[in-house]
């Protein structure tokens, strides 16, 4: 009937389940309907998509929040409130662990939702004072790290650039009483150099431009961002969309909320101010060709006096190597080069040990004193996949991130859930996806992967380059069908590629690597006499960043990839002992503009991201499983054959319980040890039932 248009034709449906057709554009069409509205969340099942909006919606307060908590999933709108509650009410019903996986690329709105998860246990659960002073600080945690972990890309002007995985804990009562966060691989080399259109971390600009002149003063700084050449280089530190001085004020209020003392936070931002002035330490030669620092050694005095180090032994260590030979030691003059190689280095580690300092001191504020059982929920907000014009050593770091959260929700959706089926004997059609695991060995398999080629090369004394590793991959990786390079490739990619490049074709996407860079950022040495002065520096945070190091130990320490590999690989046994539940964001689109639905970069990111396998699965499949005995202890007072007791087989007393229920047959099927309940519709009804 002309004009009279449905609730779902206006505003699209709210679970993709219910769709009429499983096709890409019917699943599109629905998308935009609900983004048109400002409708930006939707289910797949228990699986929320997001899209990002650029624009403030009021949807997230209070009100709202009330709305929504202890409401079955399924009776209001999508939002992430009712996600964040459908996990905290089966942990305090079932006493397990959950922990809800944010991805999507960067800019889709990743580290937004996670803050709103944050803020909704922040607010909702139940309080006592005590366990209020928890929750600010695990609040305020959030603009600190932000504050030093975060920066401008060409992406995102809020851009994570390391990852974060926060537990928080809950006791039986459901209060949250602490928190816990592992931090994985800050990009360090941002500290030193940013491309054009992008900035250093925010903190640096925060101090610069928030702080008191009183405090500029006694950091020896000046009030301009331009002074800094460690600010300047991707010549955009003002940005519209950023303010600084409200961010510093917030930053300091932070700080004060997770208890840093003064002295604490004297140093802090003696540290950040150092990282300033080393990086205006400029370096010229003499007339025999030995290396000096150029500027009247201004700036040498403030790193050394902020960083509490001997002004002398610092300007020896960045510009002299100690050689040890035998018992003796020697100085070896560095070449100019050499010297800002150094210079780097110490400010890529300084800051890059305060950061993990900083996380360490969050954590210990945020400890549980409570000793009773707790329950966990863990928020998972680590950079997204992300391709620019040159890709190097982090966005390969980054993309294999996102590789292994891919491969990970791939083995517990996809896989497990037909495996599943399987085992338990229900009839299934299976679906094809595709599984990216190839692509995680290529990267990480052990003596053959990229990183063991690329360790192998850093570890090999002699010539060993970024082209000769480049060559090794070569020789080694010739025909996989996801990695290609000048050498490799046909005659039409080959255009497309430079020779010092290697393109990988990653699940989301191709990304072609640059190598220059790769062998040093993977080794990321610090020279020893830097290390040694810093351990023994008067600045505490310094000391202690630098001690843990273990500068005497003649040991080798790991590569960055092979950290990196090894704690994602922690990650991934911390996230499988759990309940899994998942948010996909959505970039809308390339310029941050808010109503703009670009649907060529949409329709991508839904096909690499799985949704319509993890659809197909879902509308195939049953909604919700547990096993029999879980099943019986919770319903069993539902009917009168199976309370108090059942004492025959747990599946016998489910099949007599839910046919007292009055389930029909195609809403369920009995499996080996579970039963399977198609839609959660029906699972809902049974659990007013019990409410009542
Ligand atoms: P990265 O991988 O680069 O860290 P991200 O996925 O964490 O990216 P966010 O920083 O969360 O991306 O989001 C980028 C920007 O998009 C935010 O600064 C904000 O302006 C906007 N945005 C994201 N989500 C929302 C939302 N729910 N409502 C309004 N604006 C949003
Ligand atoms: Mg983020």
């Amino acid at each position: 009937m002309e004009g009279a248009l449905t609730a779902r034709d206006r505003v699209g449906i709210q679970d993709f389940v219910l769709l009429d057709e499983t096709t890409d554009a019917a699943f599109l069409s629905n998308l935009k309907k609900r983004f048109s509205n400002d409708l930006i969340y939707t289910y797949i099942g228990t699986l929320l998509v997001s899209v990002n909006p650029y624009k403030e919606l009021d949807i997230y307060n209070k009100k709202q929040m009330d709305i929504y908590m202890g409401v079955n999933f399924f009776e209001l709108p999508p939002h992430i409130y009712a996600l964040a509650d459908n996990a905290y009410h089966t942990m305090l019903t079932e006493f397990n662990n959950h922990f809800i996986l944010i991805s999507g690329e960067s800019g889709a709105g990743k580290t937004e939702a996670s803050k709103k998860i944050l803020q909704y246990y922040a607010v909702s659960c139940p309080s006592t004072t005590l366990l209020n002073t928890v929750r600010d600080k695990m609040l305020m945690s959030n603009p600190v790290l932000e504050a030093f972990g975060n920066a401008k890309t060409l992406k995102n002007d809020n851009s994570s650039r390391f990852g974060k995985y926060m537990d928080i804990q809950f006791n039986s009562e459901g209060d949250a009483v602490g928190g816990h966060i592992l931090n994985y691989l800050l990009e360090k080399s941002r500290v030193v150099h940013q491309n054009h259109g992008e900035r250093n971390f925010h903190i640096f600009y925060q101090l610069v431009v928030g702080a008191s002149d009183d405090l500029l003063h006694q950091l020896g700084l000046e009030r301009d961002c331009q002074h800094y050449t460690y600010l300047t280089q991707g010549e955009c530190a003002i940005v519209s969309s950023i303010n600084d001085n409200n961010d510093w004020k917030t930053v300091k209020n932070a700080l004060q909320v997770i208890e840093f003392d003064e002295i604490d936070t004297n140093h802090l931002f003696g540290i950040v101010a150092s990282v300033l002035h080393l990086g205006n330490i400029q370096f010229e030669c003499d007339s025999k060709g030995h290396v000096l620092l150029s500027n009247n050694n201004a700036e040498l005095r403030w790193v050394s006096n902020l960083l509490g180090v001997d002004a002398h032994t610092l300007q020896e260590g960045l510009t002299f190597r100690k050689l040890e030979a035998k018992k003796d030691q020697v100085l070896s003059p560095f070449t100019i080069d050499h010297a800002i190689y150094a210079r780097d280095a110490l400010a890529k580690a300084i800051y890059g040990q305060t950061f993990t300092w900083l996380v360490n001191k969050i954590n210990e504020s945020m400890e549980n004193k409570d000793p009773s059982r707790k329950m966990i929920i863990g928020l998972l907000d680590i950079y997204g996949f992300e391709v620019f014009y040159v890709n190097s050593f982090e966005q390969f770091c980054i993309n294999y991130c996102n590789e292994k959260l891919q491969q990970l929700f791939i083995q517990l959706t996809l896989k497990a859930e037909q495996e599943e089926y399987e085992a338990e004997n229900i009839e299934w059609e299976p679906v094809q996806f595709f599984n990216n695991k190839i692509i995680c060995d290529l990267i990480e398999e052990r003596h053959r992967g990229i990183i063991s080629i690329l360790d192998e090369e850093c570890l090999r004394p002699g010539d060993a380059t970024d082209l000769t590793f480049l060559e090794r991959l070569e020789e080694k990786m010739g025909n996989h069908p996801h990695f290609v390079t000048h050498k490799l490739a046909d005659k039409m990619t080959r255009k497309t590629l430079e020779r010092g490049d290697f393109r990988l074709l990653h699940y989301a996407g191709e990304v072609t690597y640059c190598v220059v860079g790769f062998l040093d950022k993977n080794n990321d040495l610090l020279y020893r006499n830097i290390k040694d002065l810093m351990c023994h520096s008067k600045n505490a945070i310094v000391r202690e960043c630098f001690s843990t190091m273990d500068p005497d130990s003649r040991k080798r320490p790991e590569t960055v990839a092979t950290q990196f590999k090894s704690s994602l690989l922690k990650l991934t046994e911390i996230l499988v002992a759990k309940e899994a539940w998942y948010i996909r964001c959505l970039k809308s689109n390339e310029s941050k503009q808010s109503g703009q639905f670009d649907e060529a970069l949409i329709r991508h990111q839904v096909k690499y991201l799985g949704l319509m396998e993890h659809l197909r699965v879902r509308r195939a499949g049953f909604a919700y499983r547990r096993k029999y005995e879980i099943f019986l202890k919770r319903y069993k007072p539902l009917c009168p054959a199976t309370w108090p007791h059942w004492r025959g087989e747990p599946a016998d007393g489910v099949e007599i319980l839910v046919q007292h229920l009055g389930y029909l047959p195609h809403e369920y099927k009995m499996g080996r040890t579970k039963i399977f309940i198609r839609h959660p519709r029906t699972l809902y009804a049974t659990e007013d039932a019990y409410e009542k």
